[in-house]
């Protein structure tokens, strides 16, 4: 086909009365002759560029959009300008003044050249950069409880094996052995209770995380888990010299929970008041009974959690600034743990701290 050239400015004046129309398209909309001159331009260009509708007219593309030529979006231009076909691309403008800015492009033939239609798609593109980032992080965390959840389970064992064979030792079963030795593998058999307690604490986080942490409320009677968690934890008390108080009424109905894991999160509580209460200090284990619920609360009088702390309490790993320097053992699982699994029986745990003078722990549970 031969093209007949017309001149420039007769080529300018032709685009623009054809496509005069455009001018109010939410579109950009730049068209470009065969020799890649600019004929005409919309006004929603003009908001993108820098340069003024005059002084874009007639020259090239290259010369308004100097580096233009080594972009995706010139090499379809030219694709369709030779082959006169259509495309639609996403890319980052060329376009002067704003960088970080995506465009949806839709390239077509034209007669003069080529009709370039672009959308500012950068809203769009940065909601699509956060979903891909949010799911990336998705995928890291399931990767990271899947790691968990290995590692805990093939540590149990072995460390359940240790207990086991120290214990043996321990209670003479192979024989009399010397106190030293003796009071070496004592103090290896606590280690090692240690290190069972964080394994199995690791193994409830990525049962938890993986949703399989499933419980089965049943009635349970309070009293009776209670007494079992308060009699587990008097010896350790009496140690540190902490008096144990309970109030605990009369005549309290059963309640809905899966009475292991009520002990679990009793005795986490528990435990946690003991360690952070210095000696002489006094735990007081309260039961009230309202119409749905009850609710049992652990009061101590110990070192209380810095209100910087307090809304951390219950993430994973999180131990308060002044809980670990009283006691490097904890791992900061157990309240994380233990509200997960009030959550699961319809209750919840919430606190109250004053710092230096103490902590009330409450959990509800719910009546049969
Ligand atoms: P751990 O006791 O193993 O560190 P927990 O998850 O049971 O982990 O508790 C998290 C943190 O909450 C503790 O490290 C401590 O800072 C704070 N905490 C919990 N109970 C008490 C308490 N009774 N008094 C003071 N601080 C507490």
């Amino acid at each position: 086909m031969v093209k007949i050239k017309k001149n420039i400015k007769s080529q300018l004046k032709d685009a623009s009365g054809r496509y005069q129309v455009f001018d109010g398209l939410l579109e950009g909309l730049h068209v470009v002759n065969f020799d890649w001159q600019c004929l005409y331009i919309n006004a929603a260009v003009l908001i993108n560029s820098k340069i003024g509708r005059d002084e874009m007219l007639g020259k090239t593309i290259m010369e308004i959009y100097p580096g233009i030529e080594k972009t995706e979006l010139f090499a379809k231009m030219k694709h369709c300008m030779e082959s006169r076909v259509a495309y639609i691309l996403e890319d980052k403008s060329p376009f002067a003044g704003r960088k970080d800015a995506w465009f949806e492009f839709s390239i077509q033939p034209s007669p003069e050249g080529v009709f370039m239609l672009s959308l500012d798609i950068t809203d769009r593109r940065k909601i699509k950069e956060k979903e891909e980032y949010i799911k990336k992080l998705e995928e890291l965390d399931e990767a990271k409880t899947e790691f968990l959840s290995v590692a805990s389970h093939q540590l149990r064992t072995p460390v359940g094996g240790i207990l086991w064979n120290l214990e043996m030792l321990l209670h003479n079963e192979l024989g009399e052995l010397p106190p030293q030795v003796k009071e070496v593998l004592q103090e290896t058999y606590e280690t090692d209770l240690r290190v069972a307690a964080l394994v199995k604490n690791l193994l409830a986080v990525s049962r938890i995380e993986q949703k399989r942490a499933v419980s089965e409320p049943v009635p349970t009677n309070i009293v009776d888990v209670l007494k079992k968690v308060l009699a587990i934890m008097d010896a350790e008390a009496q140690n540190r010299k902490i008096v144990l108080k309970t109030e605990i009424p009369d005549g309290l109905p059963q309640v809905m929970v899966d009475p292991e894991r009520f002990y679990e999160v009793m005795e986490n509580l528990y435990s946690n008041a003991i360690k952070y209460t210095p000696e002489g200090g006094t735990i007081n284990l309260k039961v009230a009974k309202g119409d749905s619920k009850i609710v049992v609360s652990v009061a101590d009088n110990g070192i209380g959690i810095p209100k910087e702390d307090q809304e951390k309490i219950f993430s994973k790993f999180f131990r308060a600034s002044n809980a670990s320097k009283i006691s490097t053992e904890g791992s900061g699982l157990g309240l994380y743990i233990a509200s997960s699994y009030a959550k699961e029986w319809g209750g919840k745990i919430w606190f109250e701290s004053n710092l230096g003078k103490g902590s009330v722990f409450n959990v509800s549970v719910p009546v049969q």
